[in-house]
């Protein structure tokens, strides 16, 4: 049987997310940053990004990894190319500080990378993408994690659940979105499992033997499994390339020898492409691929049983501020020590 839950505003959960990064010693910027990733995962019913993780992230605070009072900076590297490095801090602060330059350098160039180092990244990648969307470019993040998950035939951790998203703007909608790990499912999806003591769906993950497994706790000790095999892995080790070598930063098995093992995020890289449309046509305007991409939109969702990408995360929106979100009492009991 599930937990009993306990019903907090969304005020409520970005007043105790604040007071209890702040409590922490997080600068004001960063804690602001984070409090909004935060609050707006549980605003979008994406509950293992929300304040399930903030436990997570004050562990990393706490065991000095994460810096309190890091200042990202933001360079130069080409036309079209810009870096922030994060400084040790949480990835929220720096990815908000390349946002507006990265935004800038896609209208000029018509593409343009953000290479973001030196960060710790424990969230989700809609965030990223969603924003610049809504500014009318089209949109890519990739990002790597911690060794979690096996190669296609192997039976050992090594590729992180490496998230991938890409946004499309829309005229008169919010932008379609989607946001996946690279692993048959997210690693909080596997610890709300365990913590509310249920089994796992077949395919995973396996455990320490390397036998399949629904066990929780066994996927956490042994491997979790790329989503469709071989072409799942195949994307793993793509994000490793981009989020890693291509950025100057580690690979998922290398920020696993380097991190202290406070079960908070891991420091590494990420990469955020963006793309404006009016500039890959003639003439100017993005209108005409805008509408073409509706008549797409449109066919799938003629067929019943479909909906868009991100549609569930809109509709979520749309309730939250009224009805407010559930945590788990023992997750609220937990958030208050920590505000304490
Ligand atoms: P899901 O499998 O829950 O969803 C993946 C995407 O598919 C979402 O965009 C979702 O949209 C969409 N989707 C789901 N069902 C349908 C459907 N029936 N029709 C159309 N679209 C659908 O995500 P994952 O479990 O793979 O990942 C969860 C989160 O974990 C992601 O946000 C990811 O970034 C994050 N993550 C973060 C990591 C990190 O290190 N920072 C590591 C790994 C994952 P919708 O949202 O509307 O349901």
């Amino acid at each position: 049987m599930s937990e009993p839950q306990i019903t907090l505003s969304l005020d409520e959960v970005r007043e105790l997310a604040t007071v209890i990064f702040s409590a922490h010693g997080l600068s004001e910027r960063q804690t602001t940053a984070v409090v909004e990733t935060v609050t707006n995962a549980e605003r979008d019913g994406c509950k293992s990004h929300g304040l399930f993780r903030v436990p997570g992230y004050i562990k990393s605070i706490a065991s000095g990894k994460v810096s309190k009072g890091a200042v990202p900076v933001l360079t130069d590297l080409a036309p079209a190319v810009l870096k922030v490095d994060g400084g040790n801090g949480l990835a929220p602060l720096a990815i908000e500080r390349g946002r507006q330059p990265l935004i800038d350098r896609t209208r000029q160039q018509g593409i343009a990378a953000l290479a973001i180092t030196n960060s710790y990244h424990f969230a989700a990648l809609w965030p990223e993408v969603e924003p610049l969307a809504e500014e009318g470019l089209v949109a890519f993040a990739f990002v790597s994690s911690l060794s979690f998950v096996a190669p296609a035939g192997g039976t050992k951790p090594l590729y992180g659940t490496n998230p991938m998203a890409f946004a499309w703007p829309r005229d008169g909608h919010p932008p379609v979105v989607f946001d996946q790990a690279s692993s048959a499912s997210a690693r909080g999806e596997i610890q709300i499992h365990q913590r509310d003591g249920k089994q796992l769906p077949d395919g995973w993950g396996i455990d320490n033997q390397g036998r399949p497994s629904n066990d929780p706790t066994a996927v956490l000790g042994g491997a979790q499994l790329p989503f469709g095999g071989y072409k799942g892995a195949a994307l793993a080790m793509m994000v490793e390339l981009l989020a890693g070598a291509l950025v100057g930063d580690v690979f998922s098995f290398e920020a696993t020898a380097n991190d202290n093992g406070d079960g908070g995020p891991s420091k590494g890289g990420e990469l955020i492409l963006a793309i404006d449309p009016a500039k890959c046509v003639e003439g100017g305007g993005a209108a005409a691929q805008l509408a073409h991409a509706e008549d797409l939109f449109a066919e799938v969702l003629g067929q019943d049983g479909t909906r868009l990408p991100s549609d569930r995360r809109y509709a979520a929106r749309k309730l939250t501020p009224i009805e407010g979100i559930q945590i788990p009492t023992s997750l609220h009991t937990e958030l208050q020590r920590l505000a304490s």
